[in-house]
């Protein structure tokens, strides 16, 4: 017969522990969930739980669960350091470097090294643990949490993502993975494939955060840059349906010009941009520009220069500085109707 103690282990190893089920995370989870069981088969079940200091987000992703998905088991953990105790799968998707140290190596509130360093899990279920943070943090910042929880014997992974809240709805991320040994990312890529349309592993811990952070990067210097040549077009006299079709054939044409095209009255056939819904939800402002603000933190580091990126996070800084909330809380295209509405209006402070 089996001990409680196997029992416990046994449980522990088929649970994955979700931090952060916010606009990313709840999407995510569905996904981990609905795929799970369709790859599973007639395999073990896995358990679930979840972890977030905001109620109504855990109460929304588990009544949506007891609802579509009776069969699933799923919990709510208190905090990481309980959560922790029952999963060796281990997946946050939480706002900033401050919430990722909290998580995992705060040693004043309840934490994953806390749980870790408990005593209560034996050495074999600390090597079986593994960590993935998919937040979008410093690199630095990152690696330096991270190698406080492998120090314990446990595994863990950088692993940022692209695609946004569509992506992340739809299951069609690209997961972009650092881990300190091709193993470690082996043990990662299963769960993170349920997740994503693509899984590639980049480098050293800190290398998933530095192919985010680059192609972001590149994300906002080429939305501002198709803002400015469709507001230049518009004064030239060009109609700007015509333009952003040629735009979209020829060599100006970017994921911002195929996909999120900034001005509202210009239709892109097959997609559905934020600039027709009053640039509701999307990718927002305040998150392309924390995103610039990691660019340029990491092109200081090692002396890169970055002289359209650099202006990129002024101008979005500015916009937001000057417009607030209404603009912060927008999707990124939204800069386009600020340099049509205002900048160009003169009641722009300058950039
Ligand atoms: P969000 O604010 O909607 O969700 C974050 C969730 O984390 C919230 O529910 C919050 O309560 C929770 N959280 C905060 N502190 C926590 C803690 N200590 N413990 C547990 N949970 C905690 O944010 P989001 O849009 O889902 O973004 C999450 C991350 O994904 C960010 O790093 C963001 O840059 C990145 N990202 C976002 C997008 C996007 O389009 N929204 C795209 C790619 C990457």
């Amino acid at each position: 017969m089996r001990s409680t103690l196997q029992l416990f282990a046994s449980a522990r190893q088929n649970t994955i522990g979700f931090i952060g089920v916010g606009r990313m995370g709840g999407h995510m989870l569905n996904n981990l969930i609905i795929r799970g069981r369709e790859r599973r088969g007639d395999g073990p079940a896995t358990r679930y739980v979840v972890c977030d200091p905001d109620d109504r987000c855990v109460k929304s992703v588990v009544e949506r669960h007891q609802k579509e998905n009776p069969d699933v088991e799923i919990q709510v953990a208190k905090n990481p350091h309980d959560l922790t105790l029952e999963s060796s799968t281990i997946i946050s998707m939480i706002p900033k470097l401050v919430h990722v140290q909290k998580v995992y190596t705060s040693s004043d509130s309840p934490s994953v090294l806390s749980a870790l360093k408990s005593g209560t899990l034996s050495p074999e279920e600390i090597a079986a643990t593994i960590c993935m943070d998919e937040s979008t943090i410093e690199m630095e910042g990152s690696r330096a949490v991270a190698q406080q929880i492998e120090q314990t014997g446990a595994g863990m992974v950088d692993a940022p993502v692209s695609g946004g809240v569509y992506g992340a709805e739809k299951g069609t991320l690209t997961i972009m993975v650092g881990a300190s040994s091709k193993d470690k990312f082996e043990k990662a890529k299963p769960p993170l494939e349920l997740m994503a349309k693509r899984v590639i592993h980049c480098g050293d811990l800190g290398a998933g955060l530095a192919a985010k952070i680059c192609n972001n990067m590149m994300l906002g210097i080429s939305m501002l840059g198709l803002s400015e040549a469709m507001l230049l077009g518009k004064k030239l006299g060009l109609d700007q349906q015509i333009l952003g079709d040629i735009i979209n054939t020829s060599t100006g044409q970017s994921w911002a010009s195929s996909t999120n095209f900034p001005v509202p009255h210009v239709t892109i056939s097959g997609s559905s941009p934020a600039a027709h819904r009053g640039y509701a939800d999307g990718f927002l402002s305040q998150l392309a520009h924390k995103d610039l603000v990691l660019a340029l933190s990491a092109a200081k580091a090692v002396d890169s220069p970055l002289f359209t990126g650099e202006l990129t996070e002024r101008v979005y800084r500015t916009m937001m500085e000057q417009q607030g909330d209404e603009y912060a809380g927008r999707d990124f295209s939204i800069v386009y109707k600020w340099l049509d509405e205002v900048v160009q209006k003169g009641s722009a402070k300058p950039v």
